[in-house]
């Protein structure tokens, strides 16, 4: 089981990776951005972890609720409504629960995604964060075929959104700022994916050993 205090321990871990590649995932939106990225999701996840100690029930789904509200109104750049609605819908799935079955915790990530994919309207291949989520959901997804445990699951499922991430580099982006580079897009990584996987390791990293 995934436990009220696993998934708090993971959007910290997660908030302390964003502010420790913040310069990175600056300098990645740099290349075929406006340079913000990092900055826009330190900000957001700075303002995330001053809520997270004020929350009054061990209640999954208010919590990662909260996360996504936080985001979206602390963020401008279009990586806030995106991480918002993943979060804010992520949470929607898991109202009142306490702890989590992986299978849970996957149909969860997959209402996250949906919530990202029906207002960014990107598509695989488009050089957006779904580019690293959609690998991962399927990564996790085959890992509990295999029954495997939440530790080895929660890593196959970084692991495909690492793979994903890396392969962004030769994309040509069609969403987003970078869509606006057209052909000079390629040949650098999204910084939505290389955050999108920081977010998915953390988990990893967090529930090792489960
Ligand atoms: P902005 O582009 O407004 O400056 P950020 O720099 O914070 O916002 O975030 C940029 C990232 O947002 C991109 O690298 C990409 O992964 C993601 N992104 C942009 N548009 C979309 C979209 N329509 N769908 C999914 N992800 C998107
Ligand atoms: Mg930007």
């Amino acid at each position: 089981m995934i436990s009220y205090d696993d998934i708090l321990a993971w959007v910290r871990r997660f908030a302390a990776a964003v502010t420790a590649n913040k310069a990175y995932l600056t300098e990645l939106d740099s290349a075929i951005g406006d340079a913000d990225h990092g900055i826009n999701m330190d900000r957001g996840f700075t303002a995330v972890v001053g809520k997270l100690d004020g929350l009054a029930s061990p209640d999954i789904g208010a919590a990662l609720k909260t996360v996504g509200t936080t985001l979206v109104s602390t963020v401008g750049g279009a990586s806030g409504p995106l991480y918002g609605m993943f979060f804010m819908q992520m949470g929607g799935a898991v109202t009142g629960k306490e702890a989590l079955t992986l299978e849970e915790f996957a149909t969860a990530f997959e209402t996250g995604l949906g919530g990202v994919l029906r207002i960014g309207k990107a598509e695989p291949g488009d050089k957006t964060m779904v580019d690293a989520l959609i690998p991962a959901r399927d990564a996790l997804r085959a890992a509990i075929a295999d029954g495997a445990s939440v530790s080895d699951a929660i890593t196959r499922m970084a692991d495909g959104a690492e793979q994903g991430m890396l392969a962004t580099v030769p994309l040509v982006a069609r969403k987003g700022r970078a869509s606006y580079l057209g052909e000079r897009s390629a040949g650098h990584q999204d910084p939505g994916a290389t955050s999108s996987h920081l977010l998915l390791r953390s988990a990893a990293e967090v529930w090792a050993g489960r």
